[in-house]
């Protein structure tokens, strides 16, 4: 790479963003071979930090723009667009180009080997997304963000270290430029809402709980329901901003109900895996839950299953901490994907919520049923609590029950409801009061 003339950052040598994207629409115009646009991130790197220092985390992002820029003989010109993460801009060779995914998979690997080698603890990992530039006169703004649409469809897949930008990722980028600003704007104009689906006991026939779900109202008051826009704000990091809202929601409205001398049930909040990246977030849930004065028994947090493979150890003791206060944990959607029942035994959890597909393929099916009534007994048997979610009518009800689960969430029961409307079913005075 050459950067004769360039600003570039002290840390990694790099040049700044402007002076990235100004370089690029020059060198663009001006006639390359196979202009590609690369987003590498190293995962876990937080976590490296964590465990090493700072110092060597510093070491770390040092040697990564070394490999990945300096030494890059295909990379002409590179930025950091965040701690952990870089964009180059790659000139290839034809006779190079049929092989870039392989190459740059076997880069990956053996970057993360090396830095694994080195710090034993970390595990980290290094994988990237590639955008094969076929018009040069397009936005530099959306080359950059199609290499790293790409890279986020590999963040949870662990066997893949590269991805290239697909047709089909097209229309999922242009969806996803519009769902945060939208996100953004209902945040500040009181347009996220809270809804609870509430949990019952088949054999009391008894409320016992409610989850908290969110949706968005768009600007002509239409509901957009979380499939639209969970994934997107994951992978871009603002679920926290989501969950921390929600939460917060659900934390005065709770004090309100006890205000109103009402029997208070417990209420679930979804977590999501970034919610664990930032120490101070639990900790603030927490204070404001203390500060609310409700006690902690009366909030749950939803986990699910791909949680645990990440961080492991910082997560473990962050929900060790929310159990010591009092607070109950669950695992959530249990056997919708990456299930790691070997995990199980270890996890600091209370509760598994099993996935609706799970009583789906039970249905009709001996073996299903087998499997299902023997998890619940193993479960039961090592004092997780168990329910099963998305139940839809009777027949689904009666097989649940009959392999042992008494607890129930579903539209059986019924839909989530605006928070105000839960209020009017669900919530009762304690006795004694006026
Ligand atoms: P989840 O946590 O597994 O929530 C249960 C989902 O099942 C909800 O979908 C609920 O409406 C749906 N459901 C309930 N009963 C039935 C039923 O009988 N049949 C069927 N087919 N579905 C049923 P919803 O509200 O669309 O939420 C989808 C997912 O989005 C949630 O799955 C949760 O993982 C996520 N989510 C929603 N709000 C938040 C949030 O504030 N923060 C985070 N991190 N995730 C959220
Ligand atoms: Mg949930
Ligand atoms: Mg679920």
């Amino acid at each position: 790479m050459k950067l004769e003339n360039l600003t570039t950052e002290s840390l990694t040598g790099l040049p700044y963003a402007d002076v990235f994207k100004a370089e690029t629409e020059r060198l663009l115009k001006c006639g390359m071979k196979n202009p590609v646009m690369v987003s590498v991130d190293i995962s876990n790197f937080k976590y490296f930090n964590q465990m090493y220092g700072y110092d060597e985390g510093d070491v770390l992002i040092k040697k990564y723009a070394k490999v990945y820029c300096h030494d890059n003989k295909e990379c002409v010109l590179a930025f950091r667009i965040y701690v952990d993460h870089i964009i180059l801009l790659l000139d290839v060779e034809d006779e190079d180009m049929s092989s870039i995914e392989i190459r740059y998979d076997e880069l990956n690997r053996k970057f993360s080997a090396s830095v694994n080698e080195e710090y034993p603890l970390a595990r980290v990992r290094a994988y990237m997304g590639i955008y094969i530039i076929e018009d040069v006169n397009e936005n530099i703004t959306k080359m950059i963000d199609r290499a790293q649409y790409a890279r986020r469809s590999i963040k949870i897949n662990y066997t893949q270290t590269v991805a290239m930008f697909t047709q089909g990722m097209a229309e999922h980028t242009e969806e996803e430029a519009g769902i945060i600003p939208m996100f953004f704007s209902a945040l500040e104009n009181d347009r996220v809402k809270v809804y609870i689906q509430p949990k019952f006991s088949i054999e009391e026939q008894k409320l016992i709980g409610g989850e908290a779900l969110s949706r968005i109202m768009d600007k002509d008051g239409n509901i957009v329901p979380p499939k639209a826009y969970i994934d997107i704000l994951e992978s871009t990091g603002l679920i926290s901003k989501l969950d921390y809202y929600v939460i917060l929601k659900v934390i005065e409205i709770q004090k309100n109900w006890m205000e109103k001398g009402y029997e208070l049930t417990t209420i679930s909040m979804n977590l999501s895996r970034k919610d664990f990246w930032e120490p101070q977030f639990i900790k603030a849930i927490d204070e404001c839950i203390v500060k609310s004065g409700v006690p902690t028994k009366y909030f749950e947090f939803e986990l699910t299953e791909t949680l645990f493979c990440e961080n492991y150890v910082t997560v473990i003791s962050q929900l060790d901490y929310l159990r010591k206060r009092g607070y109950k944990i669950s695992m959530d959607d249990f056997g919708s994907g990456y299930n790691s029942l070997y995990m199980l035994g270890k996890v600091p959890v209370d509760i598994i919520k099993f996935d609706r597909g799970f009583v789906l393929n039970s249905l009709g099916v001996e073996s299903g049923r087998k499997i299902l009534k023997n998890l619940m007994n193993t479960f039961t048997d090592i004092e997780f609590d168990v329910i099963c979610e998305g139940i839809e009518n009777r027949e689904e009800e009666k097989i649940v029950h009959d392999c042992g689960c008494n607890a129930v969430q579903g539209y059986l029961y019924d839909m989530p409801l605006p928070y105000d409307k839960f209020e009017d079913k669900y919530m009762t005075e304690t006795m004694g009061a006026q």
